[in-house]
């Protein structure tokens, strides 16, 4: 595979170049060449006689081409309107094809999936290249109709786009049609020997807690951890939503995790109700971080990427990367992150809006990222030579940025805040909890079961509520003859069967009273039913047996609510009910 480039600033300079192109290949190159051909002239009659010529001189070559936010040139940003890319793929089955659709978000799902089946019935696609036009709202619908593209074959791509970064004037072109806004260009490589890595590369890092998408709907995110997303912005990092608004967020962008990679997402804009409208779409209940852009800590993940791609050892390099990546370096500074992909193999690409790439068979859309190809042809009987490639580069593996250090800083005592936070809330809790429970029995104390017998009479005044009270029988002798231990055991063998009896009662609740009397209210149910209860307890207590002090036995009262009766009233009848139960004979229930 050979990879030559030429650029070119006006449509009557292409002439000199592309005939300078043509000296360095074969007609019989042409068969197998690919043109991709990077606008960043919004002047689409330029456009057009420069595609006239690259037609004259390349009759049979394929060709595809989109308007750009500007062009990489030699890996570097290139000052000339065009940038013209020749690749040519040298192997016998090697092949490649241009196609171009007229597409919006009407028409995805009749488009897409054409081109899906093209390339899956043609074995020998191994790669696609698509430059599109992008619509306001999300393109997930494109990257999920190409998620059913044959799980070998690589794709990545951009989004068409121009100097006024105005995305009604973009425009995509190919041997397969005119130029045309609202469309789409695929360019497919393929043939045996042809190896195709690819790569996203940010370098932005995730910075402070991990917050949740409580409401968003399509590409408009509207509540981060129910708040207006733009709060996270204003609160934590005092952006206003002013001019600057765009070229702030571009340092802070969101990370979220989409099919399990941490994606970038750039707000494109901020609406006057504090939602905030993505690139792409964004899933309610989502787990979302804010992310942020420190140059040195951008260039180390760049050069790490470098240092792989220089040992795959490609014949060129495609990339695509984003034109907020170009906001934020500035044109003087830009060409930094590339020019070294130049000293591995050819390099070129241009600056998008949106970078497509396929990662574990699924097709993503990101924002501010790097996205590269690097390809190569393994031609049988044929040697590599193999380059010894040295970047001007320099790394200092240990030396972390200071920005890099605050933002581990950050990372870390967010997280201790977090755990510490946890624990708190749990501690809370269990002090709450132990506040209205009893020690003992575990079931509710006085004040708790007193409290709801009072709400329960107070809030709901004609509501029909019946309690149940108990009290051991004789049991100051089980303490005299067995001692206190025995007793405590007892009581909380009575308490075990009131929680087991009453478990499946809605609304019930059980506490201790005192000593060895217990108190149940029950909401919603009659004396009958509370006398039914009642018998259940008392009879399965009657039946327990304690190792030590054998059977044990209990009197319970019985009472229902009549009227507005207040909450004394019926704990003294409730009393009553029991001394009566007592003076009866013990182990009975009397209700009253
Ligand atoms: P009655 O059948 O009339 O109820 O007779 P009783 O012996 O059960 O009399 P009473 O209800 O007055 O007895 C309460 C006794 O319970 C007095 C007290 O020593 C004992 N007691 C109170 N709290 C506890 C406790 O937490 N553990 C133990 N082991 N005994 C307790
Ligand atoms: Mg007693
Ligand atoms: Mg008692």
């Amino acid at each position: 595979m050979k990879q030559f480039q030429i650029s070119f600033n006006s449509s009557e300079d292409s002439i000199k170049s592309l005939c300078e192109l043509k000296k360095l290949v074969s007609s019989e190159d042409e068969k197998k060449m690919l043109l991709q051909v990077f606008s960043a002239s919004m002047d689409r009659t330029s456009v057009q006689a420069v595609i006239d010529n690259i037609k004259m001189e390349f009759p049979v070559a394929a060709y595809v081409g989109c308007s750009t936010c500007g062009n990489i040139f030699r890996g570097d940003l290139s000052p000339d309107d065009y940038v013209v890319t020749c690749t040519v793929l040298e192997a016998d089955s090697a092949r490649v094809a241009a196609k171009q659709f007229r597409l919006d978000k009407d028409n995805v799902d009749i488009v897409i999936p054409e081109v899906v089946k093209f390339a899956n019935d043609n074995e020998w696609v191994k790669m696609i290249m698509l430059y599109t036009t992008v619509w306001k709202s999300s393109m997930t619908s494109l990257c999920s109709e190409l998620d059913n593209l044959r799980p070998d074959i690589k794709i990545l791509g951009g989004g068409a786009f121009n100097s006024a970064l105005d995305i009604d004037s973009s425009f995509v072109f190919s041997k397969d049609g005119e130029v045309a806004g609202h469309s789409i260009v695929f360019a497919f490589l393929g043939g045996d020997g042809l190896v195709i890595n690819t790569r996203y590369i940010s370098g932005w890092k995730p910075l402070g807690r991990e917050m949740s998408i409580t409401k968003a709907e399509g590409n408009v995110l509207q509540e981060i951890d129910g708040v207006k997303a733009f709060e996270t912005y204003r609160k934590y990092l005092q952006i206003e939503n002013d001019d600057n608004f765009m070229f702030n967020t571009i340092e802070f962008p969101y990370m979220i995790r989409s099919n399990g990679i941490e994606i970038l997402r750039h707000p494109q804009a901020c609406l006057k109700d504090g939602s905030l409208v993505m690139a792409s779409d964004v899933e309610s209940a989502g787990k979302i971080r804010l992310a942020y852009g420190d140059p040195e800590t951008i260039m180390e993940s760049v050069f790490h990427n470098l240092c792989e791609i220089r040992d795959e050892d490609p014949d060129a390099i495609m990339i695509f990367s984003c034109a907020g990546r170009k906001a934020f370096w500035g044109n003087l500074r830009i060409g930094d992150e590339t020019k070294e992909f130049e000293c591995i193999a050819p390099s070129a690409g241009f600056y998008t809006l949106s970078e497509f790439l396929r990662t574990d068979e699924h097709m993503n859309q990101h924002n501010l990222t790097l996205v590269v190809a690097s390809v190569k042809e393994i031609i049988p009987g044929r040697e590599r030579k193999k380059k010894d490639v040295q970047f001007s580069f320099v790394q200092d593996g240990r030396k972390l940025s200071t920005i890099e250090r605050l933002a581990n800083f950050i990372d870390k005592a967010t997280r201790q805040l977090e755990k510490a936070n946890l624990q708190l809330s749990d501690m809370n809790q269990r002090l709450q909890d132990m506040a209205i429970t009893d020690g003992l029995t575990m079931l509710y104390n006085r004040s708790e079961i007193q409290g709801r017998i009072t709400t329960s009479t107070r809030l709901n005044s004609e509501d029909v509520l019946s309690l149940i009270m108990l009290d051991i029988d004789d049991f100051k002798k089980v303490n005299d003859t067995y001692g206190h231990a025995e007793g405590d055991l007892v009581i909380k063998g009575i308490s075990e069967v009131i929680r087991t009896k009453t478990a499946s009662v809605s609304y019930a609740s059980a506490g201790r009273w005192g000593g060895e009397e217990f108190m149940v209210m029950l909401p919603h149910k009659s004396e009958d039913e509370a006398f039914i209860i009642a018998e259940s307890i008392r009879e399965a207590f009657e039946e327990k047996e304690f190792e030590l002090s054998g059977h044990h036995t209990v009197s319970v009262g019985v009472t229902e609510r009549k009227g507005d009766e207040d909450g004394d009233t019926l704990v003294s009848r409730v009393d009553k009910a029991l001394y009566d139960a007592k003076k009866k004979g013990k182990n009975r229930t009397v209700r009253l």
